[in-house]
């Protein structure tokens, strides 16, 4: 039924499975036949506390009962909240835009670097940098950002100008000229395999460019709001981004996207905006989705839960060298690379049969992205169901 109506009223832009979700307690799902699933995917990254999270859905139900949208043009309480959190949260002297996705924030992030590189050199500046097997968003502009051949397809042009890629951290330094706004970077590249970057590395390419008066814009799409231990990657890292932008977890599920700035008067009274973009709704279950996040933090729960599912998952990758050929990622952001892309479609389907849902980053890396908050039994169970998936490949 489902399958049926969706074919012929929605646009076929995904390769769908067309299970039907009725319900979600924390990491477990129920289709309607009442079949249960361990989620390991957190709708890649956005589930940040559990499907149907009792204080996110009463803070909202609250909000929603008295006001849930006005616009921009008025104070919005729980916006001006939520951006001094982040900023206390971030430890970063900061300022923040509220957009609704990570595309828009990081079609923000590249506004800023634009006006930046336009008023703050003799000659302008205008070009960004990111890395091959990055991801930056489906917009024009951030798909022209994002660092894959495959997606720069002819059916889209022109693409706007001023974006190159590069393999590596190393090879950035010469891609430089006098024309070089920002660099952009993820830290663990989520879509493009769960592949950290060296800290050392970026460290000093933050320097470099900090010498250089060079924006560098981290994309913490994925990986912000506690995905790899810290609330931020750039936490992890120890440096300060010019920019930072953020969007799957923040919400919990529901759409909100940040840039983060420490140039916090480039961008000025109509340069920038949104409709929907910080409102009374999305900013506040951003608000509760914080405040869990940072009990969750300060009890030391997600330290254990990250401990949990990386000695789980190192099991796993033991037990099944015929299938893995190495391990990835940091905190709750985890992969395994399968020996080759038939194979790991193969254990995603077999998996889903055995009730765990898993996802794909890249061609060939099984990606793991539970909900920070999920419970050591619904870890031992989903490692459990997915051994029982890996058996049966060959
Ligand atoms: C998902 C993602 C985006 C795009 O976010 P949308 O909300 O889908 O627009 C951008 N950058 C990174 C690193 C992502 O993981």
């Amino acid at each position: 039924m489902i399958e049926q109506i969706d074919k012929e009223y929605v646009l076929q832009t995904y390769a769908r499975n067309y299970v039907n979700f009725k319900k979600g307690i924390n990491a477990t799902l129920f289709d309607e036949n009442e079949k249960d699933y361990i989620d390991f995917t957190a709708g890649i990254a956005v589930v940040s506390v559990g499907h149907g999270n009792k204080r996110v859905a009463d803070a909202i139900y609250k909000q929603v009962s008295n006001i849930t949208h006005m616009s921009n043009l008025y104070a919005i309480e729980p916006q001006a909240l939520l951006a001094k959190k982040i900023a206390q949260f971030s430890n970063m002297d900061i300022k923040i835009f509220f957009s609704n996705s990570g595309a828009e924030a990081n079609e923000g992030a590249i506004k800023i670097a634009r006006k930046y590189g336009q008023t703050q050199f003799e000659k302008k500046r205008y070009k960004v940098i990111t890395l091959t097997h990055s991801f930056h968003g489906r917009t024009i502009t951030t798909v022209k950002a994002t660092g894959q051949k495959a997606m720069h397809t002819q059916n889209f042009e022109p693409y706007p100008e001023g974006f190159s890629y590069n393999h590596s951290i190393k090879d950035v330094y010469d891609a430089i000229d006098d024309e070089t706004a920002a660099v952009m970077i993820e830290l663990v590249q989520g879509e493009g395999g769960v592949q950290p970057l060296d800290k050392k590395e970026v460290q000093d390419l933050a320097n470099y460019l900090k010498e250089r008066k060079i924006l560098l814009i981290v994309d913490e799409v994925q990986t912000g709001i506690y995905r790899t231990g810290e609330f931020l990657a750039s936490n992890l890292y120890e440096i300060t981004p010019d920019i930072v932008t953020l969007a799957k977890g923040l919400g919990g599920g529901v759409p909100i996207g940040a840039v983060l700035t420490t140039h916090k008067d480039i961008l000025t009274y109509g340069d920038h905006g949104s409709t929907f973009g910080g409102n009374f709704l999305s900013t506040t279950a951003a608000l509760e989705v914080l405040d869990i996040l940072e009990e969750t933090k300060n009890s030391g729960a997600l330290d254990e839960t990250i401990i949990h599912f990386q000695n789980k998952l190192s099991e796993v990758y033991e037990k099944f060298t015929n299938l893995f050929t190495k391990e990835v990622g940091l905190g709750l952001m985890r992969g395994l690379r399968v020996k080759d892309g038939e194979t790991l479609t193969q254990i995603i389907n077999e998996a889903f049969t055995q009730g765990v849902l898993v996802l794909k980053a890249g061609k060939h890396t099984l990606r793991l992205l539970p909900p920070l908050t999920i419970s050591k039994e619904e870890i031992n169970e989903g490692f459990k169901r997915l051994e029982n998936a890996l058996s049966k490949i060959k």
